[in-house]
């Protein structure tokens, strides 16, 4: 593998400035991710479009559990208006999970927070803003599948 693959990491794609997010805006807010191009190349991903959501969409939230609870079966993932909608957000995983062993990635740049992306910390269930320890179904894969993940914050 040449140097410049092993520069490439997996982003989500809002953080690029891509309007993916569920109200059809991007999180394009920390400069920092969009620098880290002069010398990587970044690749960006939606989950929840990779899981056949459309955008915008209703607001979602896993109930009562994490993603790793998603992925064994033991929680799912609702949005707002109380529809299921785990079974796009294990597809939107498993094809961003795709993208990145194709690619040969091995760190995704995730959004915090997120029920897909977010990564040791997602909102709880509950519509309500409040968080608790965990990550979103795309991260808790690629965890499992020894990619390393961080969010914006950490860069
Ligand atoms: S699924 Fe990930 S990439 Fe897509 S909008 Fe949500 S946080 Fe951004």
């Amino acid at each position: 593998m040449n140097s410049e693959l092993q520069d490439m990491k997996l982003v989500s794609a809002c953080l690029l400035g891509i309007k993916c997010a569920w109200d059809g805006k991007d999180r394009y807010k920390n400069k920092k991710v969009i620098e880290l191009l002069k010398n990587e190349i970044l690749i960006p991903v939606c989950p929840e479009q990779l899981g056949g959501l459309k955008t915008p969409r209703v607001f979602q939230e896993i109930q009562k559990g994490t993603g790793d609870d998603v992925l064994d079966g033991r929680s799912r993932v609702k949005n707002k208006a109380g529809e299921d909608v785990t079974r796009q957000f294990i597809r939107g995983a498993k094809e961003a999970l795709k993208i990145a062993k194709q690619y040969g990635i091995k760190e995704f740049i995730a959004k915090s927070k997120s029920p897909s992306c977010g990564c040791d910390l997602i909102y709880d269930g509950s519509f309500s803003d409040k968080l608790i320890k965990g990550d979103g179904v795309t991260a808790a894969l690629f965890k499992r599948n020894a990619i390393k993940v961080i969010t914006e914050n950490d860069i």
